[in-house]
């Protein structure tokens, strides 16, 4: 948490530096400001005539911007230049490619009042998540540009001991895809394009649809940064209009990919079918994250850290805790006071220092989750839900609830949104817990509250997940500091914000 504070973006908690930072962000704010995107394809825009509409998920008559999606023919034309540049960026020292990016984290630093506000208007993102959003994007520039330094400058050596010279080098694979999703906008879009990048690869880049006009903002930084224009092409557009061809298209050499499981199945089909050699996907997916509660918790941190890592984001987190075990002896002693600060929660208009919980991001989502809790209305009980203000009937809002339901074999998929499951369990059940849990077959974030670090001990040796938080929320993992990534149907490592996440976008030569 030190770390965040000491990386950048305002403190809203001291008001003579958030009220005029906060000006700079409603200049932004106004129906009069609109973005207007292209797809980006050697440095310059590709008008085509699929023009999309971007409207506020927080107020749908609030237009954001509009954006032209990719087609086919743009597709081609990107690969075909980001396979003639790859060479000569290939062969560039990585301390000249980690430049770029020490450029693009000031520039974003320079534009943060721009990028918060799409974050409120494109992705309705509340106050404190529009900072983190901003500054984890700025964190993984500079750490993948420390990495790279690290790694990739200098070859490894190895022992000497026929006479010989003996390296290793990591050298970048050929044109990688990006494919990122809405949730983290900035911040996984550009962590993605940033580490293949660095790592000596060209990119192609394919945002989410319903947030690309902060996509748009972040790739025309990159090449003022000093990316080649031929090096980075921003594609946007959906699955059938360019993922498809994209990643059907043999000249890819990998895949970065962050989204649902399912999506992730698909990648994976699509460039075994091309019949060229098998190339990396490195997929970070979906979870259905557990937190256990044990008898020795302190009931007023396990609800505070609870709260927040269902509901903030309105639990639109791969991370976000969905099933919450509670062991019975204290059950009736938590529940209750999860019930109390639900009622608290505020939910509401994502630009107000006062909303908790903001919007989710389109009717699809809304849909999708009012169904569920229809669903769960019938077979759990209902512990809380919290009050939603009159403004959210012009956008699309879900009221945080929570059930108690009788195991977590009641869910069988992720429901991305503010929706927490409570289950009770007896403390002679504690293996079976987690074996049920680890039969979900996810294995993203887990949460233990417990002061017996025994049962801490155990929890970790057993449970199948890649970020497993002790004692605290398990949400918001910090770029080198709590490297990101599951495992199983969660994704394929390497973990985001970690040593290891460039290495697998390079190729190790040995001379
Ligand atoms: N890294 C984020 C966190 O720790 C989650 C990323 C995601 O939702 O994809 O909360």
């Amino acid at each position: 948490f030190e770390n965040r504070k000491n990386s950048c973006g305002p403190n809203i908690e001291i008001e003579s530096e958030w009220i005029p930072f906060k000006a700079k962000i409603d200049a932004f704010m106004g129906q009069r400001t609109q973005w207007r995107a292209f797809p980006i394809v050697g440095g310059l825009n590709s008008e085509t005539s699929d023009t999309h509409i971007i409207n506020s998920p927080y107020d749908h008559s609030q237009n954001t911007g509009r954006i032209d999606w990719a087609n086919k023919n743009v597709v081609t034309c990107a690969i075909d230049k980001a396979e003639a540049a790859f060479p000569e960026w290939n062969t560039k020292p990585a301390s000249e490619r980690a430049m770029c990016l020490d450029k693009m984290a000031d520039l974003m630093e320079e534009n943060y009042p721009e990028l918060m506000a799409l974050c409120h208007r494109e992705a309705g993102k509340t106050i404190q998540d529009s900072i983190d959003e901003v500054r984890e994007a700025v964190d993984f520039c500079r750490y993948y540009a420390q990495e790279a330094r690290n790694q990739f400058e200098h070859p490894t050596t190895f022992k000497n001991y026929q006479g010989e010279s003996k390296t290793i080098r990591l050298k970048g694979r050929g044109i990688f895809a990006c494919i990122s999703p809405w949730n983290f906008p900035l911040a996984i879009f550009t962590g993605q394009v940033v580490a293949a990048l660095v790592s000596g690869n060209t990119v192609i880049c394919k945002p989410a649809e319903q947030t690309s006009l902060i996509a748009y903002r972040a790739v025309q930084m990159l090449h003022e940064a000093g990316i080649p224009s031929d090096v980075l092409h921003f594609l946007p557009g959906d699955g059938a209009t360019v993922g498809a061809p994209l990643t059907q298209d043999k000249r890819i050499a990998g895949v970065a990919f962050t989204g649902s499981t399912g999506t992730a199945q698909l990648i994976n089909r699509t460039l075994a079918a091309r019949g060229v050699a098998p190339v990396p996907v490195i997929a970070e997916t979906g979870g259905q994250n557990a937190m256990i509660i044990d008898s020795t918790s302190l009931p007023e941190q396990v609800v505070r850290d609870a709260v927040r890592s269902a509901f903030a984001s309105s639990g639109q987190r791969c991370s976000a805790l969905r099933v919450m075990f509670v062991q019975a002896d204290i059950a009736d002693r938590v529940i209750p006071m999860i019930k109390g600060a639900m009622k608290e929660q505020s939910v509401g208009l994502p630009y107000l220092h006062s909303t908790d919980v903001g919007p989710v991001i389109d009717k699809k989502a809304q849909d999708m989750l009012l169904e569920h809790i229809e669903h769960m209305r019938s077979v759990g009980k209902l512990i809380a839900q919290s009050d939603l203000p009159d403004v959210a009937n012009n956008g699309t809002f879900v009221a945080p609830t929570a059930f108690e339901i009788e195991s977590i074999d009641q869910l069988t998929d992720e429901k991305f949104g503010p929706i927490l499951h409570v289950v009770r369990y007896q403390a002679h059940d504690l293996d079976n817990i987690i074996d049920t849990i680890n039969r979900s077959g996810f294995g993203l974030t887990m949460g233990v509250h417990s002061r017996n670090e025994t049962t801490c001990a155990r929890i970790a040796q057993r449970a199948r997940v890649g970020n497993l938080y002790i004692n605290r929320d398990q949400v918001g993992a910090v770029v080198g500091v709590q490297p990101f990534g599951g495992q199983g149907l969660s994704g394929t490592g390497p973990k985001a914000g970690g040593p290891h996440y460039l290495q697998r976008f390079a190729i190790e030569q040995y001379i």
